[in-house]
Order: C-alpha cells, then sequence, then structure tokens
C-alpha cells in the first residue's frame, strides 16, 4: 500500500492572502469559514487529483491545525474524507475522526521529557518579540503561536527564534503572521511513521511548506515542498515545484496521481 502525507495549509489549501500574493484559480472553491469570514480554499484540480488519489492509495492529511481547526474543513468532512488524518503537529492521529489512545499516551510521555507549555509561556513572555505581538495563543495545551501584524511581522529573526527554541527543546516556524512553538516530540513524521509501521505501507509521498514538514518531507520515499515554502529557506536542496501559491498544490497532487499509473505510461514530471 501507498500513502500520500500531506500538509493542509499552503501546500493543499490556501488563505485569501496567498491567493492575493501568488494568483488564484477558476473554479476555486471555499472550504472553511469561521465566524463568517472566509478562511481557506482549494483549487478545481487539486480537488479532482485528491479524489483520484484517495480512491487509489491512503491519503493522510498531516497538519499543524488542532483537530477542532481540522474539522472545519468541509472537504475533509464531505467530499475526500480520510480514514486517518495527523493534527496538532503530530500529537494526534485521528482514525475516522477519533484519536488513537495509544497514540495519544504515547505522546504524552514523551512531552514529559521537554520544557512544560507553561514555563516556556513564561520564556517566551521575557522576549522583546512578545510586545510586539497582537495575541499569544496556546493550542491543546500542547503548543504556543503568537500573531503579529503585518507591519510587525517583518521584524522577526526566524532564524534566531529557531535556534532559541531549539535551546529548549521546541521547534519555531513563522507561518505567514504566525510564530509557533512547538514541542520537539510533536513530529509530523513520527506520526507518519506510526501509521507506516501499523498499518504496513509500503512507500510514503509527502508533501508540506514549513519548516514543521522537514522531517515528514526528507524521510518520506518522495518528499516536495511548494515553491513559496518557508522549509526551501533553511533546505534548498529539497525538491520544489516550479509554480508557487495555489497551482504548486495541482502540480504536487498531479505529480502523485501522476506515480498511480506505470511508469512506462506516465507523462513528464514537472519537477
Ligand atoms: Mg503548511
Amino acid at each position: 500500500m501507498k500513502a500520500f502525507a500531506s500538509d493542509l495549509d499552503r501546500t493543499l489549501i490556501y488563505s485569501k492572502k496567498m491567493i492575493d500574493t501568488y494568483g488564484g484559480e477558476a473554479g476555486c472553491q471555499l472550504i472553511e469559514t469561521l465566524d463568517g469570514r472566509e478562511i481557506s480554499f482549494i483549487s478545481e484540480k487539486t480537488r479532482e487529483n485528491l479524489r483520484k488519489i484517495h480512491e487509489k492509495m491512503l491519503f493522510i492529511p498531516v497538519t499543524t491545525r488542532t483537530t477542532e481547526q481540522y474539522k472545519r474543513i468541509t472537504f475533509f468532512q464531505e467530499a475526500v474524507i480520510p480514514e486517518y488524518a495527523i493534527t496538532t503537529n503530530g500529537g494526534c492521529i485521528l482514525k475516522n475522526g477519533s484519536p488513537i489512545r495509544e497514540w495519544s499516551s504515547f505522546i504524552d510521555g514523551q512531552l514529559q521529557s521537554c520544557m512544560p507549555i507553561k514555563d516556556m509561556l513564561e520564556e517566551i513572555a521575557k522576549l522583546p518579540l512578545s510586545q510586539l505581538a497582537e495575541r499569544v495563543r496556546t493550542a491543546h495545551h500542547y503548543f504556543v503561536y503568537l500573531i503579529f501584524s503585518e507591519e510587525n511581522v517583518g521584524k522577526i529573526n526566524a532564524s534566531a527564534a529557531k535556534a532559541w527554541a531549539a535551546d529548549k527543546g521546541w521547534q519555531a516556524s513563522l507561518q505567514g503572521r504566525k510564530l509557533y512553538f512547538i514541542p520537539e516530540p510533536l513530529n509530523k513524521w513520527r506520526a507518519v511513521d506510526y501509521l507506516k509501521n501499523r498499518l504496513n505501507i509500503d512507500e510514503v509521498y509527502a508533501a508540506g511548506d514549513s519548516l514543521l514538514d522537514f522531517d515528514l518531507i526528507a524521510q518520506a520515499d518522495y518528499g516536495v515542498s511548494p515553491a513559496h515554502g518557508e522549509v526551501l529557506q533553511h533546505h534548498p536542496d529539497l525538491n520544489a515545484t516550479v509554480r508557487p501559491g495555489m497551482q504548486s498544490a495541482d502540480d504536487i497532487t498531479e505529480h502523485i496521481v501522476n506515480l498511480l499509473i506505470p511508469a512506462s505510461q506516465r507523462k513528464q514530471t514537472i519537477f
């Protein structure tokens, strides 16, 4: 069995801001709203490709979103409904919408070994960048993210934040206006690897755009980042699409669909 384990935001699905920056597509569909606001969109081509992928292999969404945030995306609740999904940056594995308890207990044990979130919040509050943040949020008692204004986000030194967090056994990732601090044990690849062993998956294809996707992309049998990916700034030798934005989702999923076809009949790949 083969699996396509993919990040969602800025890889397969896109915000209005990303569409404004890189361009949208005809037939792009709204798939998430919050309090009446339009949050994310998916292109027609990506929808079509995900349907094909979902039919032929295991499609596993792998997201930093909490389970609640993941379940807001209507496309994965109504159109393509994956049996497994990984949320909370690997902290939770859902099977048919419910957490796998064995994995949740394992993660809770692992989290004992790094700086507790309460202490981390105190450390973050001492940083000058905290003064620039509009809001500080915690997700599922697992991790922290700071939200900045457009003006202040440019003042953040992402590499310095990464090094500061690594010192405490945490990871940092800047995604749009959000700066995430996530404990090391919450790792997308480790959750995928657990499913790989549990379900006897032979090959994993993976995609992701952020630094939090690095292990997922690097450890998979085939991994790729969209051209706009944050991860490429730190790891420029990873596979990347040529086109950025929503079109990169079309190219990634097209490539995966192409892998389902016997090698002799495949179309030319685009990256
Ligand atoms: Mg992403």
